[in-house]
């Protein structure tokens, strides 16, 4: 396994809508364990393809290290895709692809997803909670879109600075980033 650089606010790879997964290779388990070994070093709880520069539809999330949701086990996500919403939460989030920044978003508090795991077999499963949460925000990475581009026009005019100085690379990470 090996931990992957994660690619920040301004790189390409961010903003392109990611292909679709069409089979799970050896190279694409691969793919997946090397996620999850960049999302743990990197203490985060979600991690889409596009960050470590893969523009697949494919993301991890793990939110077992977090007491209240102990027992939720690791998920690997291929293809997702929301088929319908309910209801409305406000969360704080943060992003490993915006280090130091963190906001609150209003996103659906429950989601009935479609998707195929690691064995790529299809699956509908309504998910609630931060676990819904996590994977609404890394299914945006998956359109090119970043949880701040959610945000209102005076938070993002107050995080502008902020921004510019991670898409010039002027930023600082306790994992490693993809170089600009
Ligand atoms: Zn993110």
């Amino acid at each position: 396994m090996a931990i992957l650089p994660i690619y920040t606010y301004g790189a390409e790879v961010l903003k392109k809508t990611a292909k679709p997964v069409k089979a799970v290779s050896d190279e694409l388990r691969e793919l997946i364990d090397d996620m999850f070994e960049t999302m743990y070093q990197a203490n985060g709880i979600g991690l889409a393809a596009p960050q470590v520069g893969v523009s697949l539809r494919l993301l991890v999330a793990d939110i077992s290290m977090i007491e209240e949701y102990a027992e939720t086990a690791p998920m690997v996500i291929i293809n997702p895709q929301i088929l319908s919403t309910r209801g409305e939460a406000t969360m704080e989030e943060g992003c490993l692809s915006i280090p130091g920044v963190r906001e609150t978003v209003t996103r659906p508090k429950l989601i009935t997803l479609k998707y195929r795991d690691e064995n790529f077999e299809e699956h509908i499963e309504e998910i609630d909670g931060l676990m819904s949460r996590v994977i609404q925000h890394e299914l945006d990475h998956l359109n090119g879109e970043l949880f701040v581009e959610k945000l209102d026009s005076k938070t993002r005019r107050d995080l502008k600075e902020e921004l510019e100085a991670i898409k010039r690379g002027d930023v600082e990470a306790e994992y490693e980033l993809a170089e600009k």
